[in-house]
């Protein structure tokens, strides 16, 4: 591997045992790795510094879990060190023997209590049923697709409570996108295992209570863990099983460091360690779909995944009747349509919920002066600054460069200087002015709330403005997608996107299929209870604004059809040789120029060629670009792409390509290059 540092140590260390051990002049955390992968060839006589500590009371990691890190390390082009580092909580890190040892002393619950079922379980539908016995009697993995409010959560539990009884030492690892957008899951979890079973594991926690959790699940006393994409590298000594909860989300792709997708690497550790894995969505990510369709004449062998379908809702009424308003035919700068405003008006009269989606914060996406044409850039980067009303801000939000905002325009002088587009605060204030004078059944005023990254920085405030939300305290809530993941409001019947087109003219392939799963969940939350809809009368609505009404994503949309979607899509990604039909990494270079970034990828790319490297007969090498978002914080990004129809090939031409890479950073015509990085399977391109 040539990444591994050799330490002497007067007994024999079992690979996986944790240690201290000193590194230049520091003394830091490593872990033991297995002999046959260690540098061979010492010279003789090589004088090794002595591991400084053992820390002692902890079971070596596992063979699996070793395996796990290696195999990223090497997939995503990452150092093994660095990988095998960051898979471990952090606060570790700093931790001295004795400190360890006093640390474990600490009481940490009892690993049998656990396993039982506190909650009883509910009666299971025929779908849910079947889903059920599948996952049961086949190897999977599999695809669970089930519409929004199907009862996926409930085969998660069944399936999870099924194994913890079937086997007194079995884990199940529970990953979802954002726990903070899903605390119903952990709650459901907790409820129906008892909340010492189930551990937390997500980057909103501390260092110890992270610590405290991957203990518990390292030492198997933790049955359940219940945490975003970092936990697909907890240590599970007894893991049997995999859930991955809305598979299709952005959020399980690390975008920093190892940039790897915990949905990917939970499908590898499945198959190795020998868990079933079972990913779940209502809307999943065009790759799972194509992995999991069915077998016919011609594709005989059909996908890896077996695919599990519950297309009914549970409790819930019919999903949403879709209303598309063509905005060419609105008055110019509406924000709400005539028809939309009506509607709004009327549900909040009733008493009922609405939630609006526009999915950009601020106030307006730019400042923008009538007699220069000055726009608010961003000095630092290729952006403008936003303009926020509240605190009279302009900030840019890629490298956070924030001024006050001027009175006259900085370049001219001119007061006349104005917002140009909108966002979510001009969406609430609008939303307040056109409703001043509509009531509520209680004959009080129109209640507005906003959530988005803006109103929810301080700790606390995201779970306190949902919990607003629930208790009914809110008529219309305003949001970014933030508002469109899990929760399980109860009185929304409406749900509109008042601007949801800019997606459909990004240049990132994948951008439709993003909308068309951000739409179906915001859809979902509408009529969630079949007895406040029947009680009401009433039937939910969910509203689409756009200039290109009839576009493929909103007449799928409009009859909730995910399958003709995906149909659609796939044909598209077929005849471009995009994912799944092709494979994709990218290498990314950021310098002080442009020049220099596009120059260190094209040299790297020739260097390629020049040494025939092996694999490169099936990559194709694309020429290298400027970023959409060229420059950030005075970092000039550049990226080059690279496709194969093989995945094998496309990892052979990148473990050798590595060295070069390695070289041509190195070579003095490329002074002036920041880093440079590889972005394997990349999500955004
Ligand atoms: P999903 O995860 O697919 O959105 P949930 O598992 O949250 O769906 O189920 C939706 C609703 O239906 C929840 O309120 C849940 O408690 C209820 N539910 C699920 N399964 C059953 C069942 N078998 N019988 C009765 N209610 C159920
Ligand atoms: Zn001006
Ligand atoms: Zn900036």
């Amino acid at each position: 591997m040539g990444e591994l540092l050799s330490y002497a140590c007067e007994r024999p260390l079992p690979a996986g045992t944790l240690v201290r051990v000193p590194l230049g002049a520091r003394e830091v955390l490593g872990v033991v790795w297995d002999a046959d992968e260690a540098p061979g060839g010492l010279p003789e006589g090589t004088a090794l510094r002595p591991v400084a500590g053992v820390l002692e009371g902890l079971a070596p990691l596992d063979l699996p879990w070793r395996r796990l890190v290696a195999f990223a390390a090497r997939y995503y082009q990452r150092a093994l060190g660095e990988v095998a580092l960051a898979a471990l909580p952090a606060h570790l890190r700093g931790l001295r023997p004795e400190q360890f040892a006093r640390r474990l002393r600490r009481p940490t619950p009892p690993a049998d209590a656990a396993a039982h079922t506190v909650q009883q379980s509910v009666a299971l539908t025929t779908e849910q049923a079947s889903a059920c016995a599948r996952i049961a009697s086949e190897p999977g993995p599999f695809l669970l697709f089930g519409s929004t409010g199907s009862g996926k959560t409930e085969v998660y539990l069944r399936c999870v409570q099924e194994m913890l009884q079937a086997d007194p030492t079995a884990q199940a690892l529970v990953l979802v996108p954002e726990i903070n957008l899903t605390p119903q899951l952990e709650e459901r979890f907790a409820a129906r295992f008892g909340a010492s079973a189930v551990v937390p594991l997500h980057s909103g926690m501390t260092g110890p209570q992270r610590l405290r959790s991957w203990l518990a699940a390292h030492s198997g006393a933790a049955r359940i863990v219940l945490g975003t994409r970092m936990a697909v590298f907890a240590s599970l000594p007894g893991l049997k099983f995999i859930v991955v909860d809305e598979e299709h989300d952005p959020s399980y792709k690390q975008q920093e460091g190892a940039r790897y997708s915990a949905r990917d690497l939970a499908i590898w550790r499945g198959r190795e360690q020998g868990a079933k894995v079972l990913l779940g969505s209502a809307t999943p990510s065009l790759e799972s779909w194509h992995a999991s369709r069915p077998p016919t004449p011609e594709d005989p062998g059909g996908g890896r995944y077996a695919r599990l379908h519950m297309p009914s809702r549970i409790g819930a009424g019919a999903l949403p009747r879709v209303r598309r308003v063509d905005m060419s035919q609105q008055p110019r700068h509406a924000v709400l349509s005539v028809p939309l405003l009506a509607a709004i008006t009327e549900r909040v009269a009733r008493g009922e919920q609405c939630m609006v989606l526009l999915n950009r914060r601020g106030y307006a996406p730019v400042l923008h002066c009538a007699d220069c044409d000055w726009k608010s850039d961003c000095p630092h980067c290729s952006a403008h600054q936003v303009f926020h009303k509240t605190d009279r801000s302009l900030r840019c939000h890629h490298c956070g460069h924030t001024v006050r905002v001027p009175r006259h325009c900085p370049r001219c002088g001119s007061p006349d200087i104005r917002p140009m587009g909108r966002g979510t605060e001009q969406l609430e204030e609008q939303l307040c002015s056109l409703l001043s004078e509509v009531l509520r059944p209680d004959r009080t005023p129109v209640r507005i709330a906003r959530i988005d990254a803006d109103t929810t920085r301080a700790k606390g405030a995201l779970e306190q403005q949902f919990a607003q939300v629930h208790s009914g305290a809110v008529d219309v809530l305003v949001g970014t997608q933030m508002i469109a993941k899990g929760h399980d409001f109860r009185r929304i019947t409406l749900v509109a996107a008042v601007q949801p087109d800019g997606a459909l003219f990004s240049s990132d392939f994948r951008a439709p299929e993003r909308l068309f799963a951000l739409l179906m969940q915001a859809g979902g939350r509408a009529g969630r209870d079949a007895v406040y809809m029947a009680a009401q009368g009433t039937q939910c609505e969910m509203w689409v604004q756009s200039f290109c009404p009839r576009h493929a994503v909103f007449e799928t949309l409009r009859t909730h059809d995910y399958p003709a979607f995906a149909a659609q899509q796939l044909r598209e990604r077929a005849q471009a040789a995009m994912p799944p039909f092709s494979h994709l990494a990218l290498v990314r270079a950021d310098a002080r120029t442009q020049e220099v970034a596009q120059g260190f990828l094209s040299a790297a790319s020739a260097a390629a060629h020049a040494a025939a490297l092996p694999g490169l007969e099936r990559v194709t090498l694309f020429p290298p670009v400027p970023l959409a978002i060229q420059r950030v914080a005075n970092v000039e990004r550049a990226q080059m792409l690279l496709e194969s129809p093989r995945r094998a090939a496309l990892q052979h031409f990148l473990l050798a390509w590595k060295s070069v890479l390695q070289a041509t950073r190195h070579d003095p015509a490329h002074k002036g290059l920041i880093r440079w990085l590889v972005d394997v399977d990349p999500l955004e391109i």
